[in-house]
């Protein structure tokens, strides 16, 4: 068993203040691999008012030098890449090389992005040419980061780096399902030099660290990666500190496939929606088909859908691995019944575990065709690897049952006809829309519209998330 029970305040892997161990079950076979603790009110203060003193001197610290603890930090990342995939790969239970391909490989290309952004970043700016105004960007404070397992690296790089670099200081609040890349990481920002106090790590749980850091009078801002249902609570706890909540939520992505589409995008929209077994939140998990391919595109994601294997975390290859947890394996059972009870078409996978498993949280790439927008698998996020597919007929039709959701993450669309391609990505109420499967570049903005949140993380947009903008007349 690993123990990681310590946390890490003001520069030094301390003991919690009352010990409250909680075991973390690997998702690949149900068996406990690590106790972290849980941490309290104690806990979370000790870190507030670490971050509360360095932030008096920190959020004067030069552009050099926070760009030369990031590059030393960069350098780290890189040597220990290998033990950091494989902390993703055991808490996540996703196969190795895809921990190391997209999930590892996330934190590097983020921390690399923000050295870039922060070279460029103007902390001073004037108005206009012949005002007497100046505008100042400064840092918002002592930051709250709360962050969910799915991309567990990549959503704390999005966080700590930006907030450092802006000349925050810090306490983050990893999820208590996905603990080793965290503490992993926070053994590497040590290991760079960061200052103490800038940046503090207590685990916990949302009732307890979570809700603490809310609602906590010294934070001054809660930047938060997670449920819908978790922002809105949230939202509600920070509403007497009047402090910046920034949300990145759930979401529910359509991906309209047109009959001019290129000819892999079945097969790529089935591929995206099952890597990752299905956990990530802009996953196009309803795929929209023009009737007069839907009978062939049926038939192709089904057969994409069996071709994709479930097997465990340490083997290599491009299988998928088991789903977080229990909590998330039910739920996922559950809303595959519900599909069969409302009268979807199930064509690949549905309940119960492949036949190569009787044990760790293993689901069947599935795939239900006929679906209507108003059945719970087409509205709830479902975070596993179900595909539903809905036909349309118009442009006009694929757009409104797109955008009919509360959620407006990541959507996806297919056509070789550029113009159409224009102007239905324009229509889509969503934070990201991706043409013919190209992936935004590094630097560019992620967020949601409507219930999938209020921030955008990622390039310069990141950074203004943790700047206050102040205005002084009489400059010159
Ligand atoms: P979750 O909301 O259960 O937990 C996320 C984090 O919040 C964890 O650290 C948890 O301990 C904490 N938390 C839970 N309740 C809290 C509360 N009341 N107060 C404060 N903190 C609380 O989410 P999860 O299951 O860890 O992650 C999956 C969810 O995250 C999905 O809905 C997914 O779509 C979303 N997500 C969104 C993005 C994005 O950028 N929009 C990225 C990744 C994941």
């Amino acid at each position: 068993m690993i123990d990681k029970k310590k946390f890490y305040i003001n520069g030094e892997w301390v003991d919690p203040s009352v010990p409250n161990d909680h075991k973390v079950i690997d998702p690949s076979n149900e068996e406990p691999y690590v106790t972290i603790s849980l941490g309290g009110t104690e806990d979370t203060n000790k870190a507030v008012s670490a971050a509360k003193n360095s932030f008096n001197t920190w959020k004067n610290s030069s552009k050099e030098e926070r760009l030369s603890l990031l590059e030393k930090l960069l350098k780290i990342y890189i040597s220990r890449s290998e033990e950091m995939t494989k902390a993703i790969s055991i808490e996540l239970g996703a196969p190795m090389d895809w921990a190391s391909s997209a999930q590892m490989s996330s934190g590097q290309s983020h921390i690399e992005d923000f050295i870039k952004r922060l070279k460029e970043f103007e902390f001073e700016s004037k108005f206009e040419d012949g005002s007497n105004n100046h505008i100042v960007y400064e840092p918002i404070g002592v930051c709250g980061l709360i962050t969910p397992w799915n991309w567990p690296i990549n959503q704390i790089a999005l966080k700590v780096i930006p907030a450092f670099v802006t000349g925050c200081t810090m306490i983050l609040k990893p999820s208590e399902m996905a603990p080793l890349s965290a503490m992993l990481f926070t053994e590497m920002i040590h290991e760079a030099g960061f200052p103490p106090g800038v940046f503090n790590l207590v685990n916990g749980d949302g009732a307890g660290v979570g809700t603490q850091i809310s609602s906590h009078p010294g934070i001054d801002m809660v930047s938060f990666t997670g449920s819908t249902r978790a922002g809105k609570l949230i939202s509600k706890n920070a509403a007497d500190t009047i402090k910046r909540v920034c949300l990145e939520l759930g979401g529910k992505g359509g991906n309209i496939v047109f009959s001019d589409a290129y000819p892999e995008a079945i097969r790529d929209g089935v591929r995206n929606i099952m890597s990752n077994s299905g956990q990530s939140c802009d996953a196009p998990t309803r795929m929209l088909v023009e009737k007069s391919i839907y009978e062939r595109a049926v038939q192709e994601a089904a057969d994409e859908a069996n071709k994709i294997g479930v097997d465990l975390p340490s083997k290599s290859g491009d299988h998928i691995g088991p789903v977080i947890n229990k909590t998330q394996f039910e739920k996922i059972q559950s809303l595959i019944q519900s599909g069969i009870d409302e009268g979807a078409t199930l064509v690949a996978g549905g309940a119960g575990r492949p036949s190569n498993f009787d044990k760790g949280y293993y689901v069947k790439p599935t795939v239900f065709t006929n679906v209507e927008n108003n059945m719970r698998i087409a509205k709830e996020e479902i975070f596993g690897p179900v595909l539903s597919i809905i036909p349309f007929e118009t442009e006009e039709e694929a757009i409104a049952i797109t955008n009919d959701t509360p959620y407006g993450l990541g959507n996806f669309l297919q056509t070789e006809d550029k113009e159409r391609a224009r102007r239905v990505s324009k229509q889509l109420r969503a934070g990201v829309v991706q043409i013919n499967g190209n992936a935004p570049d590094a630097g560019t903005p992620f967020g949601g519209y409507n219930q999938s949140g209020n921030g955008r993380e990622g390039g310069t947009w990141g950074l203004h998330e943790y700047l206050e903008v102040k205005t002084i007349s009489g400059w010159k």
